[in-house]
């Protein structure tokens, strides 16, 4: 569950009916629902939706009903992305976000939620499914939410995103999000529900069109990053949510096929038994933190997580901290000054990147960031440099070669008991989501050995003798070559342990 997540503590049943008779009428007992009854889980969705959010809706009983946890926990990871690598600002204030749900369905739960949430979100949300668009509709008015949300029946386009809008928007639109129709067939859908002796849609309340769609959810994803392939930065995040682990691995080998370097690979767990996962891809340069990226825990999926953006620099353990630190702080500024920046500062403010990656950081002693033009430190770029200089001298004009931007950011931290990740796994709530959907538990939680240096966040605990130490953290923000990271990392970590140790003799 998302650290931000009302629900992370669970729900007091017994409480919320108090609150609404709607949802009184249902309790079963004192203090429980029944999960199996649709008119159960409509009434605690209302309830929920009311109570946390002050959205009122009303929902088809032939069609799904949200779980509303889980449906949050997207927007909020989705708000994690967007955060983390986020445009440059043009004015103060924060910045009008504007995002896509394709399939919104008869709730419009994520517009819905996704306006209520965050003040600056705006919507488009597509559907094909005329009853629930209908219903769509009257859900947005009710909450008085118009002029954020722009409706679109898209059942006779031939494409999943909605091409004319995105094109003919005046700026990137800043997502896509989608909770994908699952199954392949009937069939498929009964013979899941069977599987984990679920009464058949018990619960779901899914119409055909809501569960079933050609080839499954990656056939429909992968739809979607075709398109994005002729779309590219008209969208700065294009994600959908996925419901089998086996889709997470097909769609991603669908990204890297196609040469798209940039994505991230979310984990949502609501409650003991149900997982979720979210891919996003990017076509800029913008790089999120692994605490956003590389979420699943599962050995079976490390091969497919996108490459690290964090990295590791112990520092010695047995040195006097009042020195260190400084000294730490002088090599790093230096080694930076020695490659041409197109920006460097070194700040006394805590910078985002590391803000977010551990929630608090007491433990930060200073931090910097920089962006380059390419890898300006490698032994190439300096004869490189120095034949366009003799150049020059001799009056002969050369080309300079514009190289793809690197950004990076660093952090020095102060050991001891070490940063805890924020993200807390596998805890138990109170309401589930069971529905059709939950294929594919996969609850082994394989803590990851640290991959080389790179470390992965928050799937990787901090390894308790690692953590007495300090360590500088190095965290890649921008670039799309993650060999010239590799050496960024690599240049850093010789400059400055070769540093200390001179000044030790
Ligand atoms: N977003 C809602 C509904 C998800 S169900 C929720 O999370 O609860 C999937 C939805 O996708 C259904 O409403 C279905 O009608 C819609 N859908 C199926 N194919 C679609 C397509 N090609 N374009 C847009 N929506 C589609």
């Amino acid at each position: 569950m998302h650290p931000k997540n009302v629900y992370k503590n669970g729900v007091s049943f017994a409480q919320l009916a108090k609150e609404y008779p709607g949802l009184g009428k249902c309790l079963k007992g004192t203090s429980s629902i029944d999960f199996h009854d649709p008119e159960s889980i409509r009434q605690l969705a209302k309830a929920l939706l009311k109570k946390e959010f002050n959205l009122d809706i009303d929902l088809p009983e032939d069609r799904l009903c949200p779980g509303v946890p889980n449906r949050l926990n997207y927007i909020l990871w989705l708000n994690d992305l967007l955060l983390d690598t986020h445009k440059e600002r043009s004015s103060p204030g924060p910045p009008k976000v504007t995002g896509i749900d394709i399939g919104t369905g008869a709730s419009a739960i994520y517009p819905l939620l996704g306006c209520a949430q965050f003040p600056n979100w705006n919507f488009f949300a597509t559907d094909i499914d005329s009853k629930s668009l209908s219903s769509a509709t009257a859900n947005i008015a009710q909450n008085g939410l118009e002029d954020r949300i722009t409706l679109l029946d898209v059942s006779s386009s031939s494409t999943i995103l909605p091409e004319e809008e995105i094109t003919s928007y005046p700026q990137p639109i800043d997502f896509t999000m989608c909770n994908p129709p699952f199954y392949t067939s009937i069939n498929d859908m009964l013979s899941s529900a069977k599987k984990k002796a679920v009464p058949p849609l018990s619960a779901c309340t899914g119409s055909t069109t809501e569960m079933v769609t050609d080839g499954g959810e990656v056939t429909f994803v992968n739809r979607m990053v075709e398109q994005s392939l002729k779309l590219r930065e008209k969208i700065r995040w294009y994600t959908s949510m996925l419901g089998k682990r086996s889709s997470v691995e097909k769609v991603v080998e669908k990204l890297k096929e196609n040469g798209v370097g940039n994505y991230v690979v979310g984990e949502f767990v609501q409650g003991a038994k149900t997982k979720r996962w979210a891919v996003g891809w990017s076509f800029g340069d913008r790089r999120a933190g692994d605490h956003i990226s590389r979420q699943p825990t599962s050995h079976l999926l490390k091969s497919h997580l996108p490459f690290p953006t964090t990295f590791k620099i112990p520092l010695p353990i047995d040195a006097n901290l009042s020195t260190l630190l400084p000294q730490v702080e002088e090599l790093m500024k230096k080694s930076c000054a020695d490659f041409p920046n197109e920006t460097f500062e070194w700040s006394s403010v805590q910078l985002p990147y590391f803000a977010t990656m551990y929630g608090a950081v007491e433990n930060l002693y200073s931090n910097g960031k920089g962006v380059t033009s390419g890898n300006t430190w490698a032994r190439a770029a300096r004869r490189r440099r120095k034949k366009l200089e003799k150049d020059a001298e001799e009056g002969r004009v050369s080309e300079v070669p514009q190289e793809p931007k690197f950004g990076f950011a660093a952090g020095i931290f102060i050991g001891s008991s070490g940063p805890t990740p924020t993200a807390a796994k596998g805890t138990l709530s109170a309401q589930e989501e069971k529905k059709g959907h939950d294929e594919d538990q996969d609850m082994v939680d394989e803590t990851d050995a640290w991959d080389n240096d790179f470390i992965s966040l928050p799937a990787s605990s901090m390894e308790p003798e690692a953590s007495k130490g300090s360590y500088i953290l190095l965290r890649w923000t921008i670039g799309l070559d993650h060999v010239v990271w590799e050496s960024f990392c690599g240049m850093l970590r010789r400059k400055v342990l070769e540093g200390l140790a001179e000044m030790k003799t």
